[in-house]
């Protein structure tokens, strides 16, 4: 056995961790501070929490607030551009996998030079980044602890990834109270996104034993919360577990990587603009039905540590898992695709696409055709 196995976390867990943000940012010495956060998070009331906290420090500091969902090149360029005039020296990112992706991604920029396009890929920046402490107000992309950036690249229609060590967070601060206010819908598509992770990095091709501990640890985690947090979203344990949760799988998948439920759920993104999570939901009971075949004792592994009705047969064990993911989904009340906004006719289009993304890589079936991604999109249609 060998394998690489990184992380490169300093997390400051629990309610009210906040309150370590200003000796963070002094002990970075951090004389000008650029905020990122969406619009979301300034709604919820946690960008003044976040203000409050940077002034209590005594630090100059600039907003970034143009985050969108799925982060475009022209906005990483367009917020870059500022943090340079501004002679920013530490990022603070408030919100979910798009605040903190972008703020990546314009780190990147500060040091290295050329356009964000450039660094596509694995182990592309060479040189080393500014601090950023990374804020997580959603429970589902673990981007507060990956070395991965997902941006759209408008001119090419494709959702790509900068993945390099050098873009790890320097540092997390994860207050389950700041998920508080995220709707039930999100909080369903970022748990399904999570989930997602969980299970495409548990049957990956690049599985180690340290991954599958985590990926497996964070998808019983997940299951057992998810409802819970989505029907009643002051359930507090439920969202600390769910936080837990997100970093726990994250260090799972950063090392294994995805499959092809991500290969779907980018090209729907790219296309579509659809959310991450809703994106990978929608499909993922179908493509766990379609790998189960080359990785039958793996989705017996899963059914059991969820406690699924295990009969001892393999062939029929191994699809208790997408089968749980479909009660799941309905349950959770995540869309179809088409009630996502695609047209029949686009299918073939995107089935096209998808054979194109790098992660199908790492999905444990191999040879996946045109017409295996045509059937799945019509089973989630
Ligand atoms: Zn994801």
């Amino acid at each position: 056995m060998s394998f690489n196995f990184f992380v490169k976390s300093d997390i400051e867990f629990g309610a009210g961790a906040i309150k370590r943000l200003p000796e963070i940012l002094k002990g970075y010495q951090a004389r000008k501070v650029m905020l990122v956060y969406d619009g979301g998070v300034k709604a919820a009331g946690i960008a003044d929490v976040v203000l409050a906290a940077i002034r209590e420090a005594g630090v100059e500091y600039v907003i970034f607030d143009g985050v969108i969902p799925n982060p475009t090149n022209e906005v990483v360029e367009k917020a870059a551009s500022i943090a340079k005039e501004e002679k920013v020296d530490v990022f603070v990112a408030a919100g979910g996998g798009s605040s903190i992706d972008l703020a990546k991604a314009v780190n990147v920029l500060m040091s290295n030079p050329g356009s964000i396009g450039e660094y596509g890929g694995m182990n592309m920046v060479k040189n080393p980044l500014l601090p950023l402490i990374a804020i997580p107000t959603t429970a589902g992309t673990s981007s507060e602890i990956t070395n991965v950036s997902a941006l759209i690249d408008t001119e090419k229609v494709i959702k790509y990834v900068v993945i390099d060590n050098n873009l790890v967070p320097s540092k997390v601060i994860a207050d389950p109270e700041f998920t508080k206010t995220m709707p039930a819908s999100v909080t369903a598509a970022t748990g399904m996104d999570a989930i997602t992770h969980a299970v495409e990095s548990y049957i990956s091709n690049m599985a180690t034993p340290l991954t599958e501990y985590n990926s497996l640890a964070g998808l019983k985690i997940f299951h057992a919360n998810i409802v819970a947090a989505v029907k009643n979203g002051s359930d507090m344990k439920a969202r600390e577990q769910m936080m837990l949760g997100c970093i726990i799988t994250g260090f799972g998948f950063s090392n294994a990587n995805l499959g092809m439920v991500h290969a779907i759920a980018h090209t729907l993104s790219a296309h579509f603009g659809l959310a991450h999570g809703m994106a990978n939901a929608c499909v993922l009971p179908y493509v766990m039905a379609f790998n189960a075949p080359s990785c039958p004792e793996k989705m017996v592994e899963m059914a059991k540590a969820l406690d699924l009705p295990v009969s001892g047969d393999t062939e029929k064990d191994m699809y208790l898992l997408s089968e749980e993911l479909l009660r799941l989904i309905k349950e959770l009340g995540i869309k179809t695709i088409s009630e996502q906004g695609i047209k029949e006719e686009d299918l073939d289009m995107l089935a096209d696409d998808v054979l194109k993304e790098p992660v199908l890589g790492f999905n444990p079936r191999q040879g996946v055709t045109k017409q295996d991604v045509l059937d799945i999109l019509h089973k989630a249609f």
